[in-house]
Formats: structure tokens, C-alpha cells, sequence
């Protein structure tokens, strides 16, 4: 595995940042973290790239102990924190060479990154100059000088507009196909972009560790339906597959079932059964951003 955590807390004088979250993460995944702001991933990252200890807990990248060792791990990792600090007066080839010169990497490597990260055309500008897209390019291509296997990016995507957007998402995607990458996000349609697997916090602890397309195949459907009389709960309980009840108001329930079958024709069945008439029905199923939604409300 590239990526193990194993139990990880870390408590911040009472405040319990993150709780017992384990999780691990191989070669060519790219994984989304996600979570509400506050959820603990940065935290998580932080204590996964070294720069913070967790206060319980085991870390291993690519099977260097984290904690005990960091700056041997810390080479197997590239890390794009949060607000992507660079030195925005120096030039953005010049800033890489310094950066190189910290991992000891040659100069025809920072070309080599230059390229893959798309900043040729800007390598000879000053970061100053740059959009805050190409500055993302700027620490993407810093992360990944020394060619580490484990990329680890904390909200890279903030507050880029929709074109750099799609180009930043694409770049990940392109690194993701030879490295390890976790990235994290507050987004869900950021995830079902990039990602191969979700990783869900809230409030510190893990909730869902899935590949999306286990998500995806979530079969619960959700409909609303309105009948023209008044009837009890227990009498909707003899459909099948019902999962869950709730009146709305009057004659109008929200039923959840579970099932891969269309549920709306065996509703009209057991109208037409009961002598009900069906005054509105609605398919409401859900959509990954409704799920997140539900799973981090409360
Ligand atoms: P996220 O990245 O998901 O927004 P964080 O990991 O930044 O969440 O924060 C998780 C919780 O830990 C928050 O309640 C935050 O206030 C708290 N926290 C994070 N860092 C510190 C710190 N250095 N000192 C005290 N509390 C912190």
C-alpha cells in the first residue's frame, strides 16, 4: 500500500480534530477526500505528510513510518497545502529551481515538470503575473519535482473559475494514472469528476470509504406521492420493499424503497388495488450530492 493510516486521532487541547480514522490507498487511485469545512482533512493531511503528529494512531507511505521517520517519507510525498504558499516575486522557473535544489533534482527535471504540468508558456513570468489557476500549476509542479509516488492535495480547486477548473481536474487525472493521489474537497461533484474512490469525514470521523461506482449503485429510490384520501401508515407499509415512511402533510407521503426495480407502476397497482386515486407522484432519486448532503447534515 502506498497509503495506510491506521487509527489516527489528534486532539487539539479538548477538541477532538480528527477520530480514529483508518484508511490506506495503492498505486494509480485517486482518491477524493471529502467532507464539510471543519470535517478534519487537513488535519488528516497534515499528519499524513508529517508536519503535524497525530496524538493516536499509526501512518505508513509506502511502508516508511511516518512519525518516526518523516523525512524519508516525506520524499515519497508531494504536498499541495491549502492556500499554496509560493513566493509570488520570484519567477516561476526561477522559484521551481529553488525548489529543485531542496530535493536535490536535476535541472532537466524541472523541465520535464515544467511540461507535464502545462507552464511553458509561463515558466518565464512572475508568479505575480500568474492566474490563480497557473499558480496551482505552479505548486502542482513544485509537488511533484522530486517524483514522489503520493500526491497529496488539500483543496486544490478552490476559487479557480470553470475553466480552470476542468484544466486542474485534468492534470490530476493525468498524474493519478502512475501515482497515489488523495485530494480533498468539500465538493461532491468535485469527487465524481476525478475520482476512483470516495472517502467521506464529518465532524473527524470516517463515514464512507467507497469507489464511486459502488456509490453510484446505490439502489434506494425515493418517490412522492399524493392520494385523494386519507390514509394510515401502517396501510402503506404493505407495499413491498419499503424502506421508509413520511407523511408530508394530508394525503402526501414520501416513501423510500429499496429496489432495482421501477417502483412507480407497482404504486399504481396498489392504488388501483385499494381503490386510491394517485393525485401526483414524483421519482425524487438521489444524486451522490444529495447523499453527501444527508450523510454530513447532522
Ligand atoms: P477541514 O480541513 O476539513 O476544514 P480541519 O482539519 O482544518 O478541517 O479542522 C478540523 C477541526 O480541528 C476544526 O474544528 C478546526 O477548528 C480544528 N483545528 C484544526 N487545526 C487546529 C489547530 N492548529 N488548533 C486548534 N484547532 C484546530
Amino acid at each position: 500500500m502506498s497509503i495506510q493510516l491506521t487509527s489516527i486521532t489528534k486532539t487539539y487541547g479538548v477538541q477532538k480534530a480528527v477520530n480514529a480514522i483508518s484508511f490506506s490507498a495503492k498505486k494509480g487511485e485517486i482518491v477524493g477526500f471529502l467532507g464539510p469545512n471543519g470535517a478534519g482533512k487537513s488535519t488528516t493531511m497534515k499528519i499524513l505528510t508529517g508536519f503535524i503528529q497525530p496524538t493516536e494512531g499509526a501512518v505508513l507511505v509506502n511502508d516508511i513510518d511516518v512519525i518516526t521517520n518523516p523525512i524519508d517519507a516525506q520524499k515519497q510525498i508531494g504536498y499541495l497545502p491549502e492556500h499554496n504558499p509560493l513566493y509570488l516575486e520570484m519567477y516561476v522557473r526561477e522559484y521551481l529551481e529553488f525548489q529543485a535544489k531542496i530535493h536535490k533534482v536535476s535541472k532537466s527535471e524541472i523541465e520535464n515538470v515544467i511540461d507535464k504540468v502545462g507552464l511553458t508558456a509561463e515558466a518565464h513570468k512572475k508568479i505575480n503575473q500568474l492566474s490563480k489557476g497557473y499558480r496551482q500549476r505552479v505548486g502542482i509542479a513544485a509537488a511533484i519535482l522530486h517524483n514522489p509516488e503520493v500526491l497529496v492535495l488539500d483543496e486544490p480547486t478552490t476559487g479557480l473559475d470553470p475553466n480552470q477548473l476542468i484544466e486542474i481536474r485534468e492534470l490530476i487525472k493525468d498524474l493519478g494514472k502512475d501515482k497515489t493521489v488523495l485530494f480533498s474537497t468539500h465538493i461532491m461533484q468535485e469527487v465524481e469528476a476525478v475520482c476512483d474512490r470516495v472517502i467521506i469525514i464529518n465532524k473527524g470521523e470516517l463515514i464512507i470509504d467507497k469507489k464511486l461506482s459502488e456509490l453510484k449503485e446505490n439502489n434506494e429510490q425515493v418517490i412522492k406521492v399524493a392520494f385523494d384520501y386519507k390514509i394510515e401508515e401502517q396501510f402503506l407499509m404493505r407495499l413491498p420493499n419499503v424502506l421508509g415512511i413520511v407523511n408530508n402533510f394530508d394525503n402526501s407521503w414520501t416513501i423510500t424503497f429499496s429496489s432495482e426495480e421501477d417502483m412507480r407502476p407497482k404504486l399504481f397497482d396498489f392504488a388501483q388495488e385499494y381503490e386510491l386515486k394517485i393525485l401526483e407522484l414524483n421519482s425524487e432519486n438521489k444524486t451522490l450530492e444529495s447523499l453527501f448532503t444527508e450523510l454530513t447534515s447532522n
